[in-house]
């Protein structure tokens, strides 16, 4: 009996929450068009992978709803959304993704909820930055495959470009909020600059002739051309599986050859052929760079893009035989606390 009162309590509740959320849906503003946000006038932004959602957040603060759809520690080129995030995705404002098919899934998912939602925004970050002659293909992103190497975050001149096209995009669609979001962004971009300065004065730091990289995931592209390294390889395939034993070997000898005194990995990627290679080829391996994990737990200071980026630097620097002097300075936290 208990059960039975208890699911009609429950049905009710839900027609009452799905009534809400149809009035919070379907308000209409002063021009007499129709926009969709909460109850609090604010705008649903949904992002993909955990630095854009940081980016995002450092514009925005407390001002939009923000949803972060990849879960953290999830590898972001095989994630498929959940049945759920189909409605959160119908709820929302704008959809803020990396862009250059990094997000397929996703993208289609957003398609699909414009026929009930039409007014869904999707602002691809990547797609806006650079144009398709800046694109590079390489190892894991091989020209016949037609996806570029999406990765253009973790070159920071880009990241501030990722910031104000955010910036400009919050502007056009919650005008009210023009001079915080801008003055946010303003704050935050000086931050990016010093961390892109301090990076390349990291590098430099890099005797020459140890400025490479030799990566499990090919993340590091548009990184390394920014900031004077060669990226000599890559050991994932492009379809994300292992390489043969004839690639290992190919891999191995590169190394020798190259006289590289590190190689690294990520833990997203957890793979024995990098622990294979690097004991044959006689190099240390570091497991620890990231390109969409960020640092420590949800809520820690540095648990932040800026935070991921400064960890990556002393994991990659420091091994190649450079220092990270330059980057003593920079602040891993966000903009909104008061930083
Ligand atoms: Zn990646």
């Amino acid at each position: 009996m208990k059960i039975s009162l208890l699911a009609i309590v429950i049905g009710i509740t839900g027609i009452g929450i799905a009534a809400i959320l149809l009035i919070g849906a379907i308000s209409t503003n002063n021009e007499g068009i129709s926009s969709v946000t909460d109850s609090n006038n604010r705008l649903t932004v949904i992002t993909s992978v955990a630095p854009i959602t940081n980016m995002v957040k450092n514009v925005a603060c407390d001002r939009v709803d923000l949803i972060g759809i990849v879960p953290e520690g999830v590898d972001s080129h095989t994630f498929e959304p959940i049945p759920s995030d189909s409605i959160k995705i119908r709820g929302a404002d704008l959809v803020i993704i990396n862009g250059l098919n990094l997000e397929v899934s996703l993208e289609r998912m957003v398609e699909a909820s414009r026929e009930d939602n039409p007014r869904i925004q999707l602002l691809k970050l990547a797609d806006n930055t650079i144009t398709p002659d800046e694109w590079i293909f390489d190892f894991s992103f091989p020209k016949e495959k037609g996806d570029p190497n999406p990765h253009l975050w973790l070159n920071v001149a880009y990241a501030i470009k990722y910031v104000e096209l955010i910036r400009d995009k919050l502007i056009e669609l919650d005008p009210e909020n023009t001079s915080y979001y801008a003055s946010n962004a303003d704050h935050y971009i000086a931050r990016l600059r010093a961390l892109d300065e301090g990076i390349m004065r990291s590098v430099q730091s890099i005797p020459e002739e140890n400025r490479k990289l030799l990566t499990y995931h090919d993340s590091w592209a548009y990184f390394a051309k920014r900031y004077g390294m060669k990226v000599i390889g890559a050991v994932q395939p492009s379809d994300f599986g292992e390489p043969t034993p004839q690639e290992v070997a190919r891999i191995i000898d590169q190394i020798r050859e190259e006289r590289v005194p590190a190689i690294f990995a990520s833990e997203v990627f957890p793979s024995k052929v990098v622990e294979q290679i690097a004991r044959e080829a006689g190099v240390k391996i570091v497991e620890t760079l990231a390109d969409d994990v960020l640092p420590g737990r949800v809520g820690d200071y540095n648990h932040t893009y800026i935070g991921m980026m400064l960890e990556n630097m002393r994991n990659m620097i420091v091994p190649l035989g450079g220092n990270v002097n330059a980057l003593e300075d920079i602040d891993a936290g966000d903009v909104c606390n008061g930083g």
